[in-house]
Formats: C-alpha cells, structure tokens, sequence
C-alpha cells in the first residue's frame, strides 16, 4: 500500500480500496490521511480534498421519482371520475352527430390538473428539501488549529471532527480519543443498546460493523461523553452510504386535514355516483327509455358539480404558504402535520434556560468559604474585577484560586476573540465560568499545559454535574504547591499528582463533599458549613441566579482504573458561583398572549425550584406562591397522582428528562394537546411524545431535532407563541375556503338537478362550465383566501380541538345554507331567464338562459369571496388591501367570464352567448344578492352575540 507524501491530496486509487481502519492505529491513520491531529488540515488539502470527493451528501434514493408523482396525480379518484364523465360525454356527443367538445375539453382539463398537481407536489418536494437544507447539521471540526464549527457538508476525509452528547455523527471516522464516549448505532445496525467506543484498539481485519469500536459511522447518535474523530469515509463512500439507507431529516407525511380530504373526495365520489344512478332510474322509470341520453347528460353534469376539483390544490398551497410563514418567523417545521395543528395547542411546556432566559450568562457573585465577591464587567469579555464583600483588600488567595482553577479546568467551553467580540464555543454556563477567571488572568491554554485533563465523567441532565480528572507533572510537594500560573499554591488539594474537579448543582456537589476548603488547609465539612451554604445558594437563587457548586479531590494513581461515578465521593467544597441569565425581552408579552388565547405556558428546568421561580414569577408564568413541584417530589407520585397535580403546577424544578415525559404523558391523559420544547439527546422521547416536539435550533443537539415536528430558529419561547397564531391563521384559512368552495359546489348540484324538476327543457350548465367554475371562478379566489392574514381575535380565543371535524362550529351547516341560498337565487333568475326568453317580441334565443345561470353562478362566487374573507367583520369594515390577492383575484376572474361570454371563439368552445346589457345587469343584480345575504348573516350573528352577552 503506498501513499503519497508529496502531494497534498489524498490518493485516489488508496482510499478507493482501503478500509480497515479499525486494523490500525490512529497514528498510522493520521499518516495515511496526511493530517496534523493539532492541526487538522490546511486550507490547501481541504479544497483539494473537497473537489476531489465532492460533498459529504448521500444521494437521495428513497422519494418518489417524477414519474410516480405524475401517475399518482392520474389515479386520484376524482380525476379518475372525471376522466370516465369525458368517455361518457363523448360517446354520446358522437352519437349524436356532434363535435365531442366537451369530452376534449374535460381531457384537457384532468391533464392540465395533473400536470398543476405534479408542478405543485414537485415544487412541495423542492421546498421541504430546501427547509431540510436549512436545518442541516453542523459539525465541530479542528482546522488550522482553531476549532471552527462548519455545515457537515463540507467535511472531507483527513478532517478532525469534534463529538459530544447529543451529536448524530455526519461522517465515518476512526476515533483518536473518546472520553466515556456511548454511541447508538441503531441506525446503522438495528442494536438499540449504546456501544462504549474506544480509541486505542487495533482490531482485527475481519471484526464485524458492530464490534468496531474504534470508529465510529455516519447516522448513529453520541449518547454520552466526548471524542476526536479522523473522518476517513464521507458521503455515499460511508457504511451508511453504502446501505443507501436515506435518512430524512424533513418528513413528507400527510396531514390530518390532508387525510380527511382525501376521505372527503372518496365520498364525493361515491355520492355523485350515486346521484348519477338516481336520477337515470328515477327518470327512467317516470318518463321511459327515450330521454335517457338527456338524463345521462344531466347526471353527469351533477357528477362534475359535485366534486370539488381544486380544493387539494388549494389545500397543499395553503400549508406551503404556512410553513414559509413559520420560516419567516423562525419557526421551522420539519413534519408537516404540524402547521396545521400547531393552532390548537392548549399547553406549551417549554425549558427555562436559553428559550424562556437569552442564555447569555454573566457571573455576578462567587462564595468561597471564607469570602463573598461581587463580580463587574459584561459580557463574555474577560474584562471586570472580582471585589471582595468582607476586606478591601484584594488577594487570590487560595480558596478564590482552587475556585478558579475548577472553573476552569472543569470545562468544555472555549473562550475566544475571533475579530473584535469575545465569543464563546460551547456552553454558555461553563463560557460564563471562563470569563470569570479570565478577569483574573486564569486561561485554560495555560493552565491545562501544565495539568492536562487525563479524564472525564461528563455532564448529564441527570447527573447535574460534571467532573474532570487532571494530572499535574509536579514530582516534588514544594513543586506541587506553586503550580498554577505562577500564583502561590498552598492548598492540600494540590498534594497528589491526580486531582478531580466537580462542579454542578449545589445540593448535589455538596452532598458529595465530607471536606471543605478553609484558607490553605482542608477540613472537615460541618453541618453548619452545610446549612450555611445551602442558605446561601437558596439566597442566590431566590433572586432569579443560576448556581453552581464546585468541588475538589486528590486521587490515587489512577493506572488501570476506571474513572466513573465512584470517584465523585469525600469531595473537597471549594465554593459557589452565581450567573445571572436575563429572562428575554419578549417573553413576558408573549405569555401574556398565551393566557388571553387560552394556552397554558409551563416551565420544566434542571435548575434550582427557586431560581425558576424567581424567573417563573417575573414572566408571569407562575404567581409567587404557586405550588412548585421538583423532580424529586415527582419521583414519588404515580401517574394517576402526577395526572391529578398537573393542572395546578406550572414550574416543575430539578427534572430530569425522563420526567418531562411523565408530564407529557400526564397532561395528556387530562385532554390537553401539549407543545413541549428539548434541546438534549434524552430529550428525544418527550418530544416524541409531545403532539408537538419543538427542538432548539442553536443549542438543541441533532438527536433532539431528529425527533421534533419543528425547531425554533432561534431557541426562543416567543418564537413558539408566533408559531401557534400561525397555525390557527393557516387553519381558519383552509376552512374559510372550503365554506367557500363547497358552498358553490352544493349550489350547482342543486342548480341542475332542479332545472328537469321545474319542467326546463336542457340541462343548465355543460360539464365544462361547471370545470371551469370549479377551477377557475372557484379556484383563483380561494387561492388567493388561503393568504388571509390573521383575523384580530385569533389570539383572544382558545384553541380548537385538533380531532374536531373540519366541519364542526356550523361549517357543515352553513355550507349547506350558503348552498340553498345560491340554488334558490339561481333558479329563480333560471326560471325568469327561461321565460323571459321565450316572450314573444323579444329576440328568442333558447340558449342564453343558460348563459346567464353560468354567468350568475360565477359572479355570486365572487361577492361570496370578498364577504367570507372575515366570520365578524362586515367586508365594508376591513381593509380590501390587506389581502390585495382576493380584490386581484375577484377583479380578473370577472373579466375572464366576461370574456367567456363576449368572444366569440371562447363562446363557441363554452357553449355561451353574448348577453344584453339587461341581461348582464340582471345577472349582476342577482349575483349581488349572494353577498348581501352573507353581511346580512354577520350582523344577525353579531345582534345575537350581543344579547348573549
Ligand atoms: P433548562 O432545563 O431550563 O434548560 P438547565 O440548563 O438548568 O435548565 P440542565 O441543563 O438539565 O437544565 O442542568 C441542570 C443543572 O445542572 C443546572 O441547573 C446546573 O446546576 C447544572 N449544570 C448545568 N450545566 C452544567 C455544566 N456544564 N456542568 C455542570 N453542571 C451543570
């Protein structure tokens, strides 16, 4: 096997045929990818590599093809309706001797349609991959020797990758170093089991997927610890890749209401069939074979009628139009169901730190056991003073010193001045931590040269803490108490060269610790020392701070060892550390939103009950002497018991994520339809859970938004509120126009299938005027409906039921009415037209009454479109340029009916003829009435609402 050394790409015809990473060691890996672990690589060897293996993208194998998108427009069932009604009508036309115009004209039609549906669903899919784009994963990556956070995409073959909980791994790689590092390799081999991967193995050639512990591979999920990774396989090249196996990160799923649309066209379907079936018996039987064909043309008419052919279009457009507005409000859904069903959340559950509070962390006070401080200065610039409370003097003595030094070697943040701001990589809690020692000139760079982290048992929800093992190369105790940064050591922490560092939450850390920090020495923890603490943390954090505990110890060698949870026993308390993390600005305004829509906001945090109260109480979440309920409390109720508290606790303090799935769970078992916000890798069950999972979009890790229906751009709890109006607007628009469209539908039915009964000789409107009214006179303006902004009260009102019918609330009622009213309108100007026609004197043109039905019908639709642009509001009251799309849309699909009726060439294809003025005024007049009926509605409704009141 050679490679080159030369060059500053890799070798084609190498990484072509090798694959036994797990075979070798990672310092021969890191040779044969030419990449300097400190390093990584230059900027040279990356271009080189990128265009050589392009990007780390699998190619999408699963969706549907273009062709099976246009076949399956073809087999909708009411184009497939449609499509026999064309067979039919034109048989009979050439029987008749006729041109089969209408037959050619439905033909166009379904294929126009087909081809709009496959424009539609194609653009759909386009969009979803763009919102798939938006939330593609980033990936920590050591680059000329910064660590820098890239788009996973561009990861190429020799890059060091950094993982950590909560990571979905973007590329194959072999491991260089893992601390505790469980990953779940589902994905790739089915095991739901986590694996505990390690870095210095070399395995043998033939050791199967599963057991190659030192890689790790594209997909699976870092459950736990840390690890530095040499990416060797990327893209289609991974084991991934190779299974071809595509991992979605946006869901393509029905909607609800896309479901019950479908279940609505089999219906239709099949009831205009059966109407077909009726009115050929019926007629049959009462007038005998020889008006056949006439009852035949007059059912398939009704056939035609019956269906609504443009309403899924509107329905996939307006839940397009809603996700888009999400977008723009930095909320991305990524399952589709979600828009529509966002509006009827009656409980969001969100976390405190980072969606309730900005996450930007200030230290503000620190404890050590024998001094108090104030801290100054803002921001993550290490700039400030730390000011003792109890001296004038200021001193790093020992106690401040082992604080500062467990602040920051007990850390994964980094600190770092990229251009002129100070920045932190990381976690803002432990970047807060940085900047606190670095007011006194304490660096990690520094510090970790000379006591370099040999071990870790990291962070979880769970554990609420963290600790790291670090080894000092002093030999001599004289050398042992001067390390650190040239500061005076004195402390008896610093007598062994293995040491542990522990911080996390106070109750916790200090139940851990039999030893206390005191001046240079260490003594015995007492319990005063203990109340007195506590106190002090309770003081802290009934003020709205987030506290940390800190701890040391002196370790044996640890050779041999495993380095676990045992190791956190007879700790040394070192001190307290306070932050302050703001509430955001909006969020007070936005709960306030919630209550008045009739959504119950929820806290759920890991921090202390009082610190979530204090912030719980200034948002107006919680009063201040709400019932809290820790997660220890919770451990010892049952779900009937939790079921039973749920709807008077608003903050629960100290969970775990395990428990925020007994609250979800709980919540629902009491009805309500819950939101529930995660950013962790454990956090993926309760958002599975949740009728709506709602990721973090800058801290929540990919395993979290793996498993969510949306994620919040930007973390914010505002964000979710928007969301929810949203959802009930893009809701109220898909039932405004249904009411719409299948109000006419009812209307035309009732149209034809009264012309035989009142004695009128034909059937009043062809097939193709009835597709043209469905399509177009109905579909444009109800398109244009689908924009409607929010109505005023949309969040002064609770949540509708997401399992309610699409035509509960008087939808199916006043579809019905709306349907009667046009029949009754139509028929009687059908009636008058026919005979008005027939007078004599008057130029007879048996055709033009039906002309003036089509003509009505249409023009009707377009007052019933300005006046069901508002349930409350009169048309004359709101702003016709609030929704500029239905005037536009009203205004030319009247003049194209004009048309219709005017040209000659349309009149011949629709089977029209030029109205008089008279006639065109009539029609006007009865089209008027429509609208008036609507307002007339509105102000009966509101006369009613207010006596009610
Ligand atoms: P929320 O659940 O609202 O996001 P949170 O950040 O406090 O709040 P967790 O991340 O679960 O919730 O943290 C729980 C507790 O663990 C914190 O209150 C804190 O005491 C401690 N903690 C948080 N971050 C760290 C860390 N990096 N190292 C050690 N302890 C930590």
């Amino acid at each position: 096997m050679t490679f080159p050394t030369t060059s500053a790409h890799v070798s084609p015809a190498f990484t072509d045929t090798f694959s036994s990473w797990h075979a070798i060691s990672s310092q021969e890996s890191l040779e044969k990818l030419q990449t300097d672990p400190e390093q990584g690589l230059t900027p040279e060897q990356i271009s080189h590599r990128q265009q050589y293996f392009g990007p780390n993208e699998l190619t999408e194998t699963g969706g549907r093809s273009p062709l099976t998108i246009l076949w399956e427009q073809f087999t909708n069932i009411m184009l497939v309706m449609l499509i026999a009604v064309a067979i039919i009508s034109g048989i009979l036309d050439l029987r008749q001797g006729k041109f089969p115009k209408d037959a050619i004209a439905i033909f166009a039609i379904v294929i126009l349609n087909g081809l709009l549906g496959y424009l539609q669903e194609s653009r759909a899919e386009q969009a979803l991959a763009a919102l798939k784009r938006l939330s593609s994963p980033k990936v920590k990556v050591v680059r000329q020797g910064i660590i820098q956070e890239i788009a996973a995409k561009e990861l190429v073959p020799g890059d060091i990758m950094l993982l950590e909980a909560g990571v979905q791994i973007a590329a194959d790689g072999r491991l260089l170093e893992a601390y505790n590092l469980q990953v779940r390799e589902s994905a790739l081999t089915g095991e739901a089991e986590t694996i505990n991967k390690q870095a210095d193995l070399i395995l043998g050639e033939e050791s199967a997927l599963g057991d190659r512990l030192n890689l790790v591979f594209q997909g699976t999920e870092v459950v736990q610890g840390r690890g530095t990774v040499l990416i060797t396989q990327i893209g289609m090249d991974t084991e991934l890749g190779r299974i071809a196996t595509l991992i979605q990160s946006v869901e393509a799923e029905d909607t609800p209401l896309q479901q019950r649309m479908s279940q609505l066209g089999n219906v239709l379907v099949s009831s205009s069939l059966c109407l077909v079936v009726l009115v050929v018996v019926v007629g049959v039987l009462r007038s005998g074979w020889a008006y056949f064909e006439q009852l035949l043309e007059v059912s398939l008419s009704m056939a035609v009628a019956v269906v609504p052919e443009g309403l899924p279009a509107v329905v996939t457009v307006t839940l397009a139009i809603g996700t888009q507005r999400m977008v723009r409000r930095h909320a991305l859904i990524r399952k589709l169901p979600a828009v529509e069903t966002l509006g009827s959340v009656t409980t969001i559950c969100s976390d405190k730190t980072g969606t309730l509070t900005q996450n930007k962390m200030v230290v503000q006070k620190v404890q050590t056991v024998s001094n108090s401080y104030e801290v100054t200065g803002e921001g993550y610039a290490p700039k400030g003073e730390i000011i003792p409370q109890d001296s004038d003097e200021y001193e790093l003595n020992g106690e401040l010193k082992q604080l500062l030094t467990a602040c920051v070697l007990c850390n994964d943040a980094l600190l770092q001045k990229p251009s002129e701001q100070w920045e932190i990589l990381g976690d803002p809690t432990e970047g807060a931590l940085l900047t606190l020692a670095g007011k006194v000139g304490l660096y990690r760079e520094d510090l970790s040269l000379e006591m370099p982290r040999i071990a870790e048992i990291p962070f979880s929800s769970e554990r609420k803490r963290m600790s790291v093992i670090i080894k000092t190369f002093a030999e001599t105790e004289e050398e042992l108490n001067t390390q650190g940064n040239g500061y005076q050591q004195t402390s008896g922490l610093f007598s062994s060269p293995y040491k542990m560092f522990t911080k996390g939450s106070p109750e916790i850390v200090l139940d851990r610790c039999t030893l206390i920090q005191q001046g240079d020495s260490v003594v015995t923890l007492t319990s005063e020392d203990r109340q007195r603490i506590l106190a002090q943390n309770d003081q802290w954090a009934s003020k709205g701070l987030r506290v940390l505990g800190f701890a040391g110890q002196n370790l044996p060698d640890l050779s041999d060892e495993d380095v676990g949870d045992h190791h956190e026993n007879d700790l040394i308390w070192l001190g307290l550390v306070g932050m302050l993390d703001a509430p955001r600005k909006e969020v007070k305004g936005a709960v306030l939103r919630c209550r008045e829509a009739g959504i119950r906001p929820i806290m759920i945090t890991g921090d202390h009950q009082l610190t979530a109260r204090a912030i719980a109480t200034d948002l107006g979440i919680a009063q201040a002497d709400d019932t809290i309920l820790t997660g220890q409390e919770l451990q010892h109720l049952n779900s009937a018991q939790l079921e039973q508290i749920v709807p008077e606790v608003s903050v629960y303090a100290r969970v775990s994520p395990e428990h925020k799935l007994q609250i979800v769970k709980a919540l629902q078992n009491r009805g309500e339809f819950v939101a529930m916000t995660g950013d962790g890798v454990n956090d993926a069950p309760a958002l599975k859970q949740a009728d709506i999972g709602i990721a973090m979009g800058i801290t929540g890790t990919d395993v979290s938004k793996e498993a969510s229906d949306a994620i919040l751009l930007d973390d914010n709890f505002a964000t979710i509120v928007a969301a929810t109006e949203e959802g009930r607007v893009v809701y109220d628009n898909i039932r405004r126009f249904i009411k719409y469209i299948l109000g006419s539908n009812i209307g035309e039915v009732l149209v034809i299938a009264a012309a035989p009964l009142i004695g009128l000789g034909g059937v009043p409107l062809s097939p193709l005027q009835i597709l043209w009214m469905n399509l177009v006179t109905d579909g444009l303006p109800a398109l244009a409906l689908a924009m409607e902004p929010a109505e005023p009260n949309v969040m002064q009102r609770p949540p509708y039921s997401p399992r309610e019918s699409i035509f509960s609330r008087g939808l199916g009622s006043y579809m019905v009415r709306i349907g009667i009213i046009f029949a009754i309108l139509t028929i009687i100007l059908m009636a008058w037209s026919y005979g008005y026609v027939k007078t004599p004197g008057l130029p007879g043109n048996p055709e033009r009454w039906k002309t003036m039905v089509f003509t009505t019908l249409c023009l009707a639709q377009m007052g019933h479109a300005l006046a069901v642009r508002s349930d409350s509001q009169l048309t004359i009251q709101l702003n016709p340029f609030s929704n500029p799309y239905v005037l536009a849309a009203v205004t030319f699909t009247s003049l194209l009916q004009i048309l219709l009726v005017y040209v000659p060439p349309l009149q011949s294809f629709f089977g029209t003829h030029a109205l008089s003025l008279n006639e065109l005024l009539i029609c006007v007049g009865f089209s008027a009435l429509m609208f008036v009926w609507i307002e007339l509605e509105k102000l009966v409704n509101r006369w009613f609402l207010n006596r009610q009141k």
